[in-house]
C-alpha cells in the first residue's frame, strides 16, 4: 500500500505561517463527499474545481470557468491535492505567497459519483481519476448535473477538459460565471472578500 502523504506537495508549497489557509490533515472530513469551485484571482484569474476524494480534494486549475453549455469543453489544468477543510477556504493569500490572491467559494455541495452507479463495470472515484475518466453529478447551488472530467492525449500533451454532461441541467443559455459572480457561502464578491480580509498595507 502506498503511504506516500498525499497533502505533502500541499503543504511543500505553502507557509502557514503567513498564509491563512488550513494546514489540513488527510482525513475523511464530511459526512457525504463534496465538490467546490473556487474562484481565485490570483496573477491569472480561474476557478479551481475540486472533488473529494479518499479525504483530500483532487484539484484542478479552469481558467474560463465551468460552462452549463453541454458543447462547450473548459481546459482543466490538473494542480496539487488539497485537504478537505480547504471546501471552505475563503479569505486573502497574502502577496509573495503561492497562489497569491483573493478566494471565493463560488459553488459547493455534494456530488455522486456516476460511474459508480453503473450496474455492469461500477467505477470508484481514485480509479476514475486515474483513468482519466470522472462522471460526477453535483448538487451545488450554482451547477446542477452531470459533469464530465476527461483527460485526452498522452505524455506531453495530454489535458483535462470540464465538460457539461448533457442532461435536464444542461442550458446553452446560462452563464453562471458571469451572471452569478457572489460567493454562495458569503453572498459577497472578490472586492468584498479582499476589502474585508486583505492587509491593509497590500
Ligand atoms: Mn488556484
Amino acid at each position: 500500500m502506498d503511504r506516500k502523504d498525499p497533502l505533502a506537495e500541499y503543504r511543500e508549497k505553502r507557509n502557514f505561517g503567513k498564509t491563512p489557509e488550513p494546514s489540513g490533515k488527510p482525513g475523511p472530513k464530511h459526512k457525504n463527499p463534496v465538490f467546490v469551485i473556487q474562484k481565485h484571482d490570483a496573477s491569472n484569474l480561474h476557478y479551481d474545481f475540486r472533488l473529494e476524494v479518499d479525504g483530500v480534494l483532487k484539484s484542478w486549475a479552469v481558467p474560463k470557468g465551468p460552462s452549463t453549455d453541454k458543447s462547450v469543453k473548459r481546459l482543466a489544468l490538473p494542480t496539487e491535492d488539497h485537504p478537505a477543510d480547504y471546501a471552505d477556504f475563503e479569505g486573502v493569500i497574502p502577496e509573495g505567497e503561492y497562489g497569491a490572491g483573493t478566494v471565493m467559494v463560488w459553488d459547493i455541495g455534494p456530488y455522486r459519483n456516476l460511474r459508480a452507479e453503473k450496474e455492469d463495470d461500477p467505477v470508484s472515484m481514485p480509479e476514475s481519476v486515474e483513468d482519466g475518466k470522472v462522471e460526477v453529478w453535483l448538487e451545488g447551488e450554482k451547477l446542477k448535473g452531470g459533469y464530465a472530467l476527461i483527460r485526452t492525449g498522452k505524455g506531453k500533451d495530454s489535458r483535462w477538459l470540464l465538460i457539461k454532461m448533457d442532461d435536464e441541467e444542461a442550458d446553452a443559455r446560462r452563464n453562471p460565471v458571469s451572471t452569478e459572480p457572489e460567493s454562495v457561502i458569503s453572498g459577497r464578491k472578490l472586492e468584498e472578500i479582499q476589502a474585508d480580509e486583505g492587509e491593509a498595507d497590500g
